[in-house]
C-alpha cells in the first residue's frame, strides 16, 4: 500500500486532498495545528503539532512515504495578507515550515515532495491592467510580488528547487490561483472572494437586506478554480516526471462585480452592490494554462458557475446555522 504525508491536512485544500488519496487506496498521515473544521478527517493517522519545530517535523517523517505534500502555510485571503499587519508572521512561520520539512524529508531520503506555491509570486508590474494581466510561468522574474506572502512563496520555490539541484530530490511545484469550494474558510477575515461574496449574498437575503458590500471598485479581475480540479492537477503534477513550477488555475477571468452578479443569479435574488474601501491586491490576475497543457496534456475545464453553485449551497447552510435558522 502506498503511503502519503499531507502537511496542512487540517486546512481547506489539505483536507480535500486527504479524502482523494484515501479514495485511491493510500495510507495517509495528516499533520496540522488543528483538525479540519467542517468534517472528520479521513486520514489513517492525524498528528497535531507545529511544523515550525524541526524536531516535530523529523518525528512525523518517521517512515518512507511515497508522496509528501507540503501545503501548510500561514495564509489567508486579502483581509489577512494585504493589510501588512501580519507580514512578519506570514514570512517567519511559512519559511520555517518549508525549511524544516525539506530538511526532515532529505534526512529520511524521501524522494518526492510537492510544494504549493501561489499566483501571488507574479510581479505586480504585470498585473496593473485588469483586462490583460500576465501570469505565464516565465514572467516570475524580475521578481516583484505585491505581498510578503508572495515573497515567501518565491523564496520557498527556490529552496525546493535548490534541494532538487543539490540533493536530487524530486520536487513538484504548483502555483495555485484562488482555489474555492465547500469546506473552505467562509468567515473571519481569512476567507477568499468567492466564499466571502457567497456569505454576503446569503446573509443579505436571509436578513432581508437589499445590498452587499464589495471591496474596491469591483473592476479588479481574478480567476477562480474549483477545489476538485485543484486536487486533480496536483496529483497529475506529482505523478508526472516534471518539476514545474506550473500554474494550477482557471483561465475564466471575471471582475469581482461579475463574480458577485453570478452568485446573485445562483441565489435567485438581485441585490445592490455598494463599493467600499478594502484591501484588494493586484488589479488583475488570470491563470495562463499553456504550460500545463504542454507538459501534462491537461488543464482545468469546469465552468466557474458550476463550482459556485456547489459552493453557494454550502456557504448558505453555514450562514443559516450561524443565524440559528434551520
Ligand atoms: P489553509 O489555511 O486552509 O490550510 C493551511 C493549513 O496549514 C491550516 O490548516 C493551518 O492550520 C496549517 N498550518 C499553518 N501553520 C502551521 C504550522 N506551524 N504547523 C502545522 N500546520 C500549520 O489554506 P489552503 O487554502 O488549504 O492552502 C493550502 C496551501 O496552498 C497553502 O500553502 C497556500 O499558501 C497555498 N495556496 C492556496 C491558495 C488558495 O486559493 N486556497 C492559493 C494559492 C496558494
Amino acid at each position: 500500500m502506498k503511503k502519503a504525508l499531507v502537511c496542512g491536512a487540517g486546512g481547506f485544500i489539505g483536507s480535500h486532498l486527504v479524502k482523494r488519496l484515501k479514495r485511491e487506496g493510500y495510507w495517509v498521515r495528516g499533520v496540522d495545528l488543528k483538525y479540519p473544521e467542517f468534517s472528520e478527517t479521513e486520514a489513517d493517522d492525524f498528528v497535531i503539532g507545529d511544523l515550525r519545530d524541526p524536531y516535530f517535523c523529523r518525528s512525523i517523517v518517521d517512515t518512507k512515504f511515497d508522496e509528501v505534500y507540503q501545503l501548510a502555510a500561514d495564509m489567508g485571503g486579502a483581509g489577512y495578507v494585504f493589510t501588512g499587519d501580519n507580514d512578519a508572521d506570514i514570512m517567519h512561520n511559512s519559511a520555517l515550515i518549508n525549511l524544516n520539512m525539506l530538511d526532515a524529508c532529505y534526512r529520511r531520503n524521501i524522494k518526492r515532495i510537492f510544494y504549493s506555491s501561489s499566483a501571488c509570486i507574479y510581479p505586480k508590474y504585470n498585473q496593473e491592467d485588469p483586462n490583460n494581466p500576465k501570469c505565464s510561468e516565465d514572467s516570475a522574474y524580475p521578481a516583484a510580488p505585491d505581498s510578503e506572502y508572495g515573497w515567501e512563496k518565491l523564496f520557498s520555490e527556490r529552496l525546493y528547487l535548490a534541494y532538487h539541484r543539490n540533493y536530487g530530490m524530486e520536487v513538484r511545484i504548483a502555483r495555485y490561483h484562488n482555489i474555492f469550494g465547500p469546506e473552505g474558510t467562509w468567515i473571519g477575515g481569512r476567507e477568499k472572494a468567492p466564499a466571502a461574496l457567497c456569505r454576503k449574498v446569503a446573509t443579505a437575503i436571509l436578513k432581508g437586506e437589499d445590498y452587499i458590500e464589495v471591496w474596491g471598485d469591483g473592476k479588479q479581475t481574478r480567476s477562480f478554480l474549483y477545489i476538485d480540479e485543484c486536487i486533480e492537477g496536483t496529483l497529475r503534477l506529482m505523478r508526472s516526471n516534471w518539476t514545474g513550477p506550473v500554474n494550477i488555475g482557471s483561465e475564466e477571468m471575471v471582475t469581482i462585480d461579475q463574480l458577485a452578479e453570478m452568485i446573485m443569479n445562483i441565489a435567485g435574488k438581485k441585490l445592490k452592490i455598494v463599493h467600499v474601501p478594502g484591501p484588494q491586491g493586484v488589479r488583475g490576475r488570470n491563470s495562463d494554462n499553456r504550460l500545463i497543457k504542454e507538459k501534462l496534456g491537461w488543464a482545468p475545464s469546469m465552468p466557474l458557475k458550476e463550482g459556485l453553485k456547489i459552493t453557494y449551497k454550502w456557504v448558505e447552510e453555514q450562514v443559516k446555522k450561524s443565524l440559528g435558522i434551520r
